[in-house]
């Protein structure tokens, strides 16, 4: 801890980071927590767009509390990572519920919402009320992994509780705003996962990966373990016009989001009623989720219009506006092709 880390990283942010940020300038914990919680996992360029029109639909928690939760993951289709949308919702519920609709700006009140982490709930904080908390996101844990030369997968325990005891005693007795959001510039723009810019970073005197030229294996990654596949029918139903979606129950993958039926065509065609005119296996598509491998396997199937589904859960869609509803980002790529193959 003897070398200098919060100095020149304060320094370096006041003077070459990022400081106009639509999150940024702001104190309103809504807004910081709204682009805390559209950044995990998630690039700044990427969160922009979804964040303007998130706040201009829901403007403050009260509004976001009081839609209905199709509405918030509707906005949220294509950012990925659904659970983040279902407990934003659930979040704002509480908060207006618990606190009458005013953000708590604490670190341990904050920890304690639905979807709010140790590391999301000290940003808030830090950022709305100028509290002394660590952050340690996976930014933070590669740049002091490299700083402190620390071995060992991040993600273990272990490791885990060492970066935060390293987080916490580096914190400055003083403008932790900017500290905070240094540790966040740096880790995104200097302290790269690949191909780190040493060169510009503040921190190079002191960096040990730096040093010994172990940017490239620190961190180290996770223990290598094999990754599931498996692949599954997704059957779209379409009358030329139209095209059947039911929604998914709450838990589990895409919980809320619409989607085509999944198994085999002639039985879900046979639950529904229903008899198609024509059958097409369309190109496979992969994708890739944190813990397993999914190949979608669309099967185009035409039925004659007007056929009427009163199943609880189900819903026709034009089929040139299904793509743009709440829909899982493989589901929308799919309905692409199928918008073309059925013309
Ligand atoms: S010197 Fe390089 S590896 Fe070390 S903290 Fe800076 S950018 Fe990261």
């Amino acid at each position: 801890m003897d070398v200098p880390f919060a100095a020149p990283l304060i320094a370096w942010q006041k003077q070459a980071g990022r400081h106009d940020l639509p999150w940024q300038n702001t104190r309103d914990p809504y807004r910081i927590w709204l682009s805390e919680i559209m950044l995990q996992q998630t690039q700044v360029a990427t969160v922009i767009p979804y964040y303007t029109r998130f706040l201009a639909s829901f403007p403050d928690v009260g509004a976001l509390a009081r839609a209905p939760v199709e509405a918030v993951l509707a906005h949220w289709a294509g950012l990925g990572y659904y659970a983040r949308a279902r407990n934003l919702h659930r979040c704002a519920q509480t908060v207006a519920a618990v606190y009458a609709e005013n953000f708590p700006k604490s670190a341990a009140i904050l920890a304690e919402l639905p979807g709010i982490g140790r590391s999301t709930a000290a940003a808030i904080a830090a950022f709305s009320a100028g509290e002394r908390v660590a952050i340690l996101d996976g930014n933070v844990k590669r740049v002091l992994c490299r700083f402190y030369g620390i071995e060992g997968f991040p993600g273990a325990a272990s490791v885990e509780r060492k970066l935060w005891a390293v987080a916490d005693a580096l914190l400055p007795e003083s403008d932790i705003e900017a500290y905070t959001q240094g540790l966040m510039d740096l880790g995104a723009t200097v302290c790269t996962r690949n191909r780190p810019k040493c060169e510009h970073c503040p921190l190079a005197t002191g960096c040990i990966a730096r040093r010994d030229g172990r940017q490239a294996t620190l961190p180290e990654a996770r223990p290598r373990a094999s990754v599931p596949t498996r692949s599954s029918q997704f059957v779209f139903i379409t009358d030329g016009e139209q095209l059947l979606l039911t929604r998914r129950p709450d838990s589990g993958l895409w919980g809320g989001l619409l989607v085509p039926p999944e198994g085999d065509p002639e039985t879900i065609l046979g639950q529904l009623g229903m008899t198609a005119l024509s059958t097409e296996t369309l190109p496979p598509l992969k994708h890739a989720f944190t813990h397993f491998r999914l190949t979608l396997l669309p099967v185009l199937s035409r039925v004659a219009p007007g056929l009427a589904c009163l199943e609880a859960g189900w819903q026709w869609l034009p089929l040139a506006e299904a793509a743009d509803a709440g829909v899982p980002t493989p589901i929308r790529k799919l309905i692409r092709r199928v918008a073309s193959a059925a013309d």
